[in-house]
């Protein structure tokens, strides 16, 4: 009889086992792209996002632990275009992990397709301006949320050929769901068009262009500059003559500073978020995000309008 070591059974059955196949190990670095990552990855990739969805994106609190989850994985899911330049080179340099790498097949950056809006014409981070790149927010226009899941798909596909199959089924699957709500979505703001909205930050100019809003005055006074006394005064005079009657306010933002605005301009302070799960019922991904703003920015200005 021939001794087959148990070693070598063990080995069998963890290759033979489908559950036991190991799953591509992506880490995200914020909520609205782990969410595209985990749909286009379901079944064949673990997908594990370091910011929580109410943390400003550009200042995430660094974790030791996120070093650890970052040395581990196989690939990282990044915006790019500055948005994490405050916090995640450092980790990354710490997490020595050469798969993850400027130009690794594993460094998945998620605005290399995209056509970014605000590119100055000169770089000048002197006067505080974090947005030196060109604005870095641009996830809620859901067409460049399809490109995204399609770079992602592309990318899981090089790093994972045999769950290729896999990655592009989930791929339809979310770009035909994304395509029928994106139908919905503009016929809810489509009586909107051309309405101006105050917001704390400047994060929604994608979102603005998709929707047909102008989305142009800023409770801050340079993306990542705090808001000044005089500075507020302006906004507050031309809400006034603008009749503006929205302020969007994201999480980490200071909501007081908004009430404030409001309540010298009869305007709604309406909370938002562009990370999934920043807001209430909004923790089951992209999709269910855009519902949320699509319908509450609506109803906002309908309001405004009486
Ligand atoms: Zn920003």
């Amino acid at each position: 009889m021939i001794k087959v070591s148990p070693f070598l059974i063990a080995c069998a059955f963890i290759f033979l086992s489908p559950a036991a196949q190991a799953k591509l190990e992506v880490v995200a670095t914020t909520p609205d792209f782990g969410s595209i990552a985990a749909e286009i990855g379901r079944g064949h990739a673990s997908v594990t996002t370091l910011a929580k969805p109410t943390e400003d994106p550009h200042f995430v609190d660094a974790k030791p632990s996120f070093i650890v989850k970052l040395n581990r994985a196989d690939a990282v899911v990044e915006g790019g275009a500055e948005l994490e330049i405050g916090w995640l080179p450092a980790l990354l340099d710490q997490s020595r992990n050469p798969r993850l790498a400027l130009g690794a097949p594993g460094r998945i950056s998620c605005s290399q397709e995209i056509s970014l809006l605000q590119i100055p014409a000169s770089l000048d981070r002197s006067r505080g301006d974090i947005h030196a790149a060109g604005n870095p927010h641009f996830m809620t226009d859901p067409l460049n949320a399809k490109i995204v899941a399609e770079h992602i798909a592309n990318a899981f596909c090089q790093l994972d050929p045999k769950s290729c199959d896999g990655y592009r089924t989930n791929l339809k699957k979310f770009t035909a769901a994304l395509e029928s709500k994106s139908a919905e979505w503009e016929m809810v703001l489509a009586p909107f068009k051309g309405q101006r909205i105050v917001a704390y930050h400047d994060t929604w100019p994608y979102f603005a262009r998709r929707f047909g809003l102008n989305i142009d005055l800023f409770l801050e006074p340079k993306p990542g500059i705090p808001p000044t006394p005089v500075h507020l005064a302006e906004v507050v005079s031309r809400m006034k003559a603008g009749h503006i009657h929205v302020i969007l306010v994201e999480p980490y933002q200071n909501r007081k500073t908004a009430e404030a605005v409001a309540a010298d301009t009869g305007a709604t302070v309406v909370d938002v978020a562009q990370f999934p799960g920043g807001v209430k019922a909004t923790d089951n991904g992209y999709l269910e995000l855009m519902d949320y703003l699509v319908n509450s920015v609506g109803k906002a200005l309908s309001e405004g309008k009486k």
